[in-house]
């Protein structure tokens, strides 16, 4: 028998249940990618690379930031991060992955408690693996049941810290969560929240500054600004007080055993910093084809209490849902589907992710043919 035989039949199991991931070339309108505000491929981002490859900036970085791999661009982001997102110390990391895994795995202790939100990211979860904490779950955006999951806690004589760990937009529903009454629970509890804004830096909060930016210098918050979506380019920023920004640098072994990313990334999510300052049109208008989507969708396929960028249209079934990506993709709009484990099994969706790498007209059309193909398909 051949020594992957086991392999063979468990991608087989995925074939026959229709959860086989596959990479698939890019092609067609992007409705799938998380460049929301269209910086990746943009005239803004290229200058800023041609800038700084003019200046010196390094492309690799050549080690970890603990030994020679810091550079001057790194430290700079940082800086800048600090005054843009208002906090007292930033880190950057290679991408948003690493930074969930290096928060989780080494800021809560042995006695404390992590209180999460029943659809957090997987990368918090492999965080939470790799830690020592207990863990619960609470019901998704639903700040009474993270409290009560607290008070539980409490009562059965846990007596550490508690953290509470919520993305600020969901990556799959697209949903906002209730920040000020999270934020509200994690006071009375003297709990530290971490808030991933991944979906939300770049669009929401003023200045795309996220929705935690309400409570900017509040030195129980840790928030993470992914820089690979709206940023345009790759990495993350985890913000924070500086105890904990420090613990980090001195324990995440993700941050201590890893090469820095590229000092020319840094300087790519400087400029894309930058343009959130000094641009907000580019938001502006995201918001304006966010609004003719949401209203597409409505009078095409039905669906409202839409609140972001992220548009899930619920399918349940596995199979389905990549069948009708496929139609969407043969009319070349470049859709999605979303399976199980990714989201909670039966509710398999495309995830429809509006960006300004399209026009309104081609949202419109998407839509269309979006409610044609799925009447087809019965
Ligand atoms: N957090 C959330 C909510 C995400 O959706 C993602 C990526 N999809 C990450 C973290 C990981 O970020 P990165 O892609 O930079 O590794």
């Amino acid at each position: 028998m051949s020594i992957f035989a086991s392999y063979d039949s468990a991608l087989d199991s995925l074939k026959s249940r229709g959860r086989y991931r596959s990479l698939i070339s890019r092609s067609g309108h992007d409705f799938s990618s998380n460049d929301y505000l269209g910086l990746a491929a943009s005239d803004t981002l290229r200058s800023a690379a041609i800038d700084a490859l003019e200046r010196g900036v390094g492309l690799g970085s050549g080690g970890s930031r603990l030994l020679r791999g810091n550079a001057d661009e790194h430290e700079h982001l940082e800086s800048e991060a600090t005054q843009f997102f208002g906090v007292e110390r930033a880190l950057f990391m290679g991408c948003g992955f690493a930074a969930n895994t290096a928060i989780f795995s080494t800021l809560p202790r042995q006695e404390d408690l992590v209180v999460y939100d029943a659809l957090i990211h997987a990368s918090t979860h492999d965080g939470l693996k790799l830690g020592r904490a207990e863990t619960v779950a609470f019901k998704h955006n639903d700040a009474d049941d993270a409290e009560e999951k607290i008070k539980e806690w409490r009562d059965s004589g846990g007596s550490g810290r508690v953290w509470l760990s919520v993305e600020s937009v969901y990556s799959m529903d697209g949903d906002l969560a209730p920040i000020a009454d999270l934020v509200d629970v994690a006071r009375r509890h003297e709990a530290i929240i971490v808030i991933d804004e991944a979906h939300a830096t770049g669009l929401f909060g003023s200045l795309g500054r996220g929705l935690a930016h309400d409570y900017a210098g509040d030195r129980n918050i840790v928030s993470l600004h992914t820089c690979g979506k709206s940023l345009g380019a790759s990495g993350a920023l985890i913000c924070g007080s500086a105890p904990l920004i420090e613990t980090l640098i001195n324990k995440a072994r993700g941050f201590i055993f890893s090469t820095a990313p590229s000092p020319l990334n840094a300087a790519l999510v400087r400029a894309a910093l930058n343009d959130l300052r000094d641009n907000p049109s580019r938001q502006k208008a995201a918001h304006e084809l966010i609004a003719h989507a949401h209203q597409q969708a409505f009078e095409t396929c039905g669906l409202s209490e839409l609140q972001s960028q992220i548009i899930p249209v619920i399918i349940g079934d596995d199979k389905k849902v990549m069948a009708l990506a496929a139609r969407l993709q043969d009319n070349g709009f470049d859709v999605r589907g979303i399976r199980p484990p990714t989201v909670p099994r039966g509710t398999a969706r495309l995830r429809i992710s509006i960006t300004l790498n399209v026009s309104a007209d081609v949202v419109s059309q998407m839509f269309s043919t979006l409610a044609r193909e799925r009447e087809a398909i019965g």
